[in-house]
């Protein structure tokens, strides 16, 4: 293996020690304690375990958070009722709606009705239409994640190939977008893959920097990156062997010049951008 494992893990750590700094501050200067409410519906085991972590985060920062557990058959009207109580609910800064949302529920319907400036996941349109024209109130967290793993690596971005697999609205889209803009850890020239991609290996091979968030097991290999690549890994499946990402680490390390593991990589980051998007709004920035 040739490549620098970059530490998601380690770095989400430091970044959470600057927003439980950030948090004493607000705390001190307002009286307030800045509130996130989490909504969880039916039994889904890898949901409960996300909840359960983004919930333990919040305590280690001295973010407030509440659960607001509701049965798989809840009806929409229902959910939808609970989401306009925490609208008007002046204590709740941030709204997180832990997807996937059973197969009753138009999740579109649930997002939309989130008050955009509660929307910590980014997923609300008029959030989704200010990342598009540049000026973001929050930015989605596994896409601001990776950004920070590019800055705060000092990952060069301006100008450089950047393929993104995967066009998911929580993922690919908005990571283009962001990294595609003007700015920091961006001015990129993104090129984004989905499954009617033809020759696929074609263009990963050209990728300066490649970020994978398909959901298949293992699916990049060595001889579809290019030599010194950096490659961030977003995939998280589960295997009898326990999590493996969307790359296959054997190979591509040995190619690779910098790689995330699974796990300890883009979801640490993840997490840790959902309490800076927590604190942002309720600093309502
Ligand atoms: P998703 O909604 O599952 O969509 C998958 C995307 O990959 C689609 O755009 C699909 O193309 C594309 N795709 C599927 N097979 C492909 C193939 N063979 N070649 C090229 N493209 C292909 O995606 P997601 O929600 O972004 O999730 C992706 C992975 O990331 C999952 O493993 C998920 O668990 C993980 N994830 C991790 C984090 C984290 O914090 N680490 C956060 C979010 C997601 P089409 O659009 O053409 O169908």
């Amino acid at each position: 293996m040739s490549a620098t494992v970059l530490d998601g893990k380690k770095l989400a750590a430091e970044i959470q020690q600057e927003i439980a700094e950030e948090v004493a501050d607000f705390i001190a200067n307002n009286g307030t304690t800045p509130k996130l409410a989490a909504v969880l519906v039916g039994g889904d085991a890898a949901s409960e375990v996300y909840v359960r972590n983004k919930q333990r985060a919040c305590e280690r920062v001295a973010i407030d958070s509440e659960l607001h557990r509701l049965p798989e058959d809840v009806s929409q009207d229902a959910l939808l009722h609970l989401v306009a109580k925490l609208n008007k609910d002046e204590s709740v800064h941030g709204i997180l709606i832990q997807l996937p949302l059973p197969d009753a529920i138009d999740a579109s319907v649930i997002l939309r009705a989130v008050c955009p400036v509660k929307d910590v996941d980014a997923f609300h349109p008029e959030n989704v239409g200010r990342i598009v024209q540049g000026n973001p109130r929050f930015l989605p967290c596994t896409p601001q994640g990776i950004q920070q793993l590019l800055i705060r690596n000092n990952i060069e971005t301006i100008g450089r190939h950047v393929v993104i697999l995967g066009r998911s609205d929580i993922v690919g889209r908005p990571m283009a977008n962001m990294l595609s803009s003007r700015g920091i850890g961006a001015d990129a020239t993104v090129t984004v893959c989905h499954s009617k991609t033809q020759d696929l290996a074609g263009i990963t091979q050209q990728a300066d920097v490649l970020i994978v968030a398909i959901g298949r097991e293992q699916f990049v290999t060595g001889e579809m990156v290019k030599p010194g690549a950096v490659v961030i890994d977003v995939g998280i499946n589960r295997t009898d062997d326990g999590l493996v990402g969307d790359v296959d680490f054997e190979s591509v390390s040995d190619v690779a010049g910098m790689i995330t593991p699974v796990p300890g990589g883009v979801g640490p980051l993840t997490v840790a951008m959902l309490l800076r998007n927590t604190l942002c709004a309720a600093q309502q920035c």
